[in-house]
C-alpha cells in the first residue's frame, strides 16, 4: 500500500513519513479513525514505508522487494491479526490469512461487516481472542527476518477479548526488540485503559469532502454530481461511499431482474421464468440475497402506495413507474404470503439453498400470489 493510493489524510500522512525519517518510530501505536477514513490502509503504507529498502522522500518505491512483497501482503515481517468468527477450524487470524489478503486487496476500506459477510459469518461475533496471543509471540519469534523491524498491525482492536487484551498488554509492558504494533481502532473506548495508555495515538479524521469526491469520480467513473451526492450522504466515510456506489447499480439490475420475474410468473411462462432462473443463479450468493431484499422493498412500498400518497415512498424515478403499475397487484390477500416466501428465501439461501431451486420455487410461488382475488 503506497501513501498516495489512500485518499486525503495529508496531515497524517506527512506526519507518519516525518517520524521515519526523524527515527522516532514508536514501538506501539494506536491509529484511531472512524470506519471509511482508511486508518487501516495508513498503518499499511507506514509499515510499508518503514521497510522499503529504497524510500522516496513522499513515499515508498514500490519496487523494491520488500515492497513486492508488501504489494501482496506476503512479506515475511509483516503480521496482520484481525477479528475472525470463531470456531472448530478457525482459532485464529492465520486459519483465514487468504481469505483476508483476497479481501483487503480488493478493497483496503474494508469494514468488520464486509469482512464477516465475505466469511458467510455476518451473523457470528467478531472476536479477537485469547488464541490469538500465543499466536502473536510465536509470530514474534520467528527467525525470518528480513526487514529491520517485525511489523504487527492489529485490525479492529477493540474486538480483542479481555484475556487476549491483557496478554497483548503484557507484551507492550515488555516489548521485543525492533518489533512495531499498529494498532487499528474505531472505538477508543473499547480498549482497555491501559492499552491505550501504552500506546502512541495517531488520530484520523473522516475523509474531507473534496478529497472524497475527487476520489469518487477518478476511481468509480462517476459524474461530479452523482460524487457530490454520495459524498455528502457518505460523510466522509469511504467505505460507505462505495457501498452507495454499489446500491445504485444493484438498484438498476435488481429493478430489470424484479419486473422480469413478475412478467414471467404471472401466466408462469416457462419460456421467461428459465432464462431468468438461469441469470440470477449465475449471480454470485450475496447478489442473489440483495436481491431478495430488493423484492421485499418493492412489495412494501407497492402496498404504502395502494394506502398512500406517492410523495411517501422511497422509490427513485424509474422505480416509482413501475411500482405505479405494479401495485394494483398487491393486496390484503397476498402481500404478508409474497413477504413471508422472500423471507423465507433469504433463509435458505443463507444457508447455501441450491439457487435454481430456490427461485423455481419462487416463482411457482408468485405465480400463485399474484393471480390471488383482491379481497372486495
Ligand atoms: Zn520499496
Amino acid at each position: 500500500m503506497l501513501f498516495k493510493e489512500i485518499i486525503g489524510q495529508q496531515a497524517v500522512k506527512d506526519r507518519l513519513k516525518r517520524s521515519v525519517k526523524e527515527g522516532r518510530i514508536s514501538h506501539a501505536q494506536l491509529f484511531l479513525g472512524p470506519q471509511g477514513s482508511g486508518s487501516l490502509a495508513l498503518a499499511l503504507a507506514y509499515a510499508q514505508y518503514i521497510s522499503c529498502s529504497n524510500k522516496q522522500e513522499s513515499d515508498s518505491c514500490g519496487h523494491c522487494l520488500s515492497c513486492v512483497k508488501y504489494n501482496k501482503l506476503v512479506h515475511p515481517d509483516l503480521h496482520f491479526v484481525y477479528p475472525v468468527a470463531l470456531s472448530k477450524d478457525i482459532r485464529v487470524s492465520t486459519d483465514v490469512a487468504t481469505k483476508w489478503r483476497e479481501v483487503f486487496l480488493d478493497n483496503p476500506y474494508i469494514t468488520l461487516f464486509s469482512w464477516f459477510e465475505m466469511q458467510d459469518a455476518e451473523n457470528k461475533q467478531a472476536i479477537i481472542g485469547v488464541d490469538e496471543s500465543a499466536e502473536i509471540l510465536r509470530k514474534l519469534s520467528l527467525t525470518t527476518y528480513e526487514a529491520e523491524y517485525k511489523i504487527m498491525i492489529i485490525w479492529q482492536a477493540e474486538k480483542m477479548n479481555q484475556q487476549a487484551a491483557n496478554k497483548l498488554l503484557k507484551i507492550l509492558e515488555e516489548p521485543p526488540d525492533k518489533t512495531l504494533f499498529l494498532l487499528v481502532c474505531e472505538n477508543e473506548d473499547q480498549l482497555l485503559r491501559t492499552i491505550v495508555s501504552r500506546t502512541q495515538l495517531i488520530k484520523i479524521g473522516k475523509i474531507n469532502e473534496t478529497d472524497l469526491i475527487n476520489a469518487l469520480i477518478e476511481s468509480n467513473d462517476l459524474s461530479p454530481e452523482a460524487a457530490a451526492n454520495i459524498s455528502r450522504l457518505a460523510d466522509g466515510n469511504y467505505s460507505e461511499a462505495l457501498f452507495l456506489v454499489n446500491e445504485n447499480e444493484n438498484a438498476e439490475q435488481n429493478l430489470l431482474s424484479f419486473q422480469k420475474l413478475m412478467r414471467a410468473s404471472i401466466k408462469f411462462d416457462p419460456k421467461a421464468v428459465l432464462p431468468w432462473i438461469d441469470e440470477i443463479s449465475a449471480a454470485g450468493r450475496e447478489r442473489q440475497k440483495n436481491f431478495l431484499n430488493y423484492a421485499l422493498h418493492i412489495m412494501r412500498e407497492s402496498m404504502v402506495l395502494n394506502y398512500a400518497d406517492v410523495s411517501l415512498i422511497k422509490l427513485g424515478v424509474e422505480e416509482q413507474g413501475f411500482v405505479k403499475k405494479f401495485s394494483p397487484f398487491i393486496h390484503t390477500n397476498n402481500l404478508e404470503r409474497f413477504i413471508e416466501e422472500l423471507n423465507k428465501a433469504h433463509y435458505h439461501m443463507e444457508r447455501n439453498a441450491n439457487p435454481k431451486i430456490l427461485f423455481m420455487d419462487l416463482a411457482f410461488k408468485f405465480n400463485e400470489l399474484l393471480n390471488l382475488p383482491k379481497p372486495i
